[in-house]
Formats: C-alpha cells, sequence, structure tokens
C-alpha cells in the first residue's frame, strides 16, 4: 500500500498482463488496487468510487470475462456497472452469489472510502476459464475472506492472489480473517507450481512462492505463540501488547476495522 500517491491511473504491462493501478479513493489516495487485464479477462473490477475514471478504461479493452477473486468492494465495487454496459460473463465463488445479490451494508466510512457495492449477478466459478491464449484454474483460498479465490496459470506459474497475499507479516485482521484458514490455504498452495504472484495492493511479486511461505511461517509462529501465551492464562489485550506492542497505522485510518485485537483472536478461535 503505497502512500502519498497521486490519484491517476497507472498502467505497466508485465508479460502479457496488462496492470491497472489506482488508488480507491480519488480524494485520500491512500490505498491503491491493482487490477489485471489478460487476454480478455480482467481480474478484479476496482471500486465503484473510480466509475468515471474506470468506465471509460474497461469500455477501451476488448474484456470478454471478469473474474472476482473476493466480494470487497474495492475488488467488485464496478461489477454492477459492467453487468449493465457490457456484455461480459461475470465469475465470482459461489460463495460471493448470495452476498453479490444485495447491496453492500458497509460503515459509513467505508462507503466514504471505496463507494458502494450495488447489487450484480455472478456466475459461479467453472473448474477452468480459457481464455484464447491461456488457462486459468479457480482455486478456492479462504482466509482473507471464506469466499476467496485465487487464479493460477500453470503455463507461467502466475497466480493472481487479490488480497490473500498483500504483506507477509501483517498485525492486523479483519474481524472475518481466519488465522487457521490463511495457513491451511498457504499450505494448500505449495502444491501449486506457481512463481509470481499479482497482488491486489502490492502489485507483481517476482519471488511470489518464497514471499508466501515466509508468510504462512510468520503466521504460524504467531499463531503458537499467542495461543502459548493464552494458555497461559493471558488475556488478549495483554497478548496483544506483548507481541504487537506499537500502534498500527491501518488500525487507526480504519477506525478499528483492521485490528491486532482480530488478529489475537482468530488464533484463539480454532483453539
Ligand atoms: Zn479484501
Amino acid at each position: 500500500m503505497a502512500l502519498g500517491m497521486s490519484n491517476k491511473i497507472k498502467k505497466s504491462n508485465y508479460d502479457q498482463v496488462e496492470i491497472i493501478n489506482i488508488p480507491v479513493n480519488p480524494y485520500i489516495p491512500l490505498i491503491s488496487i491493482y487490477l489485471y487485464y489478460i487476454d480478455g479477462m480482467l481480474i478484479d473490477t476496482g471500486p465503484s468510487k473510480r466509475r468515471k475514471r474506470l468506465g471509460p478504461l474497461f469500455r477501451s479493452r476488448e474484456v470478454e470475462r471478469v473474474a472476482i477473486t473476493h466480494y470487497h468492494e474495492d475488488h467488485s465495487g464496478m461489477a454492477s456497472w459492467i453487468g449493465q454496459h457490457m456484455n461480459v460473463e461475470i465469475f465470482a465463488h459461489e460463495k460471493t452469489i448470495p452476498i453479490a445479490r444485495e447491496t453492500a451494508k458497509v460503515p459509513w466510512y467505508q462507503e466514504l472510502y471505496t463507494g458502494r457495492r450495488l447489487p450484480f449477478t455472478p456466475k459461479a466459478y467453472p473448474n477452468v476459464i480459457e481464455t484464447s491464449k491461456y488457462r486459468f484454474y479457480p482455486i478456492e483460498t479462504p482466509g482473507h475472506t471464506m469466499d476467496h479465490t485465487c487464479l493460477f496459470e500453470p503455463h507461467h506459474g502466475w497466480l493472481f492472489t487479490g488480497d490473500l497475499y498483500i504483506t507477509p507479516y501483517p498485525k492486523v485482521f479483519l474481524q472475518e480473517e481466519s488465522m487457521d484458514a490463511y495457513i491451511e490455504t498457504l499450505h494448500k498452495l505449495n502444491r501449486f507450481d506457481y512463481r509470481t504472484v499479482f497482488c491486489a495492493h502490492e502489485g507483481v511479486i517476482r519471488n511470489g512462492k518464497e514471499m508466501m511461505n515466509r508468510k504462512r511461517e510468520y503466521l504460524e509462529r504467531t499463531r503458537e505463540q499467542v495461543v502459548h501465551m493464552h494458555r497461559m492464562g493471558w488475556k488478549d489485550e495483554t497478548i496483544m501488547k506483548k507481541l504487537f506492542p506499537d500502534k498500527v497505522k491501518l488500525e487507526q485510518r480504519s477506525f478499528g476495522t483492521f485490528s491486532r485485537l482480530n488478529m489475537i483472536r482468530s488464533c484463539i478461535r480454532g483453539q
């Protein structure tokens, strides 16, 4: 999550993948999102707040299908617009479908930041998505959310990871994030022969598999420490102060939607 960026769209390429990078909010450019466009397929849509910039950009590409990594507004917010204005297939995890049917109920500060996610009607992911040049395999990857899906392209060793990666050393979680699911997912992904990670907030990570395993090791270590302290009778707040004594920027900026306590409690929940 780069700081102090301008509010413009940045476009670049990695191999045949077009990288579209845009700050989530035009006035508060703190967090940016990376969308990927390859061979007629758009991976994630960006937030509805950026409709004026993203709409014309999508129209100028020959988008045939859209793959949504998970339901969060910054990833799926433009799906409703795309469904109304473009003749494309929108794919999502089957667990995303009932969530996508409703207008998102989000806290006011989040709506101010990302805009609204209006209803859209995705189709459930097939086993494989074939474009003219590539085969993308959707892989269920719960952790960040329960509907989270990565897309794997085996021939090039590409993995489009939505919000699964972001950082190898997170200190804060959303309430819905699951430590156990993250660790299980990161183990599972080791079975796939990928190298390059395409992260929705950090861009292209060339040594992606190595970094994903760094994250897995860190999460396993953290869970072990938390569970140990919990079994010794420590309170959640005490564990938090011991492991993460410093305030985290994202915690303050998100009004506690992301918090250290959420992460501690997620370690204990599975016990
Ligand atoms: Zn997310």
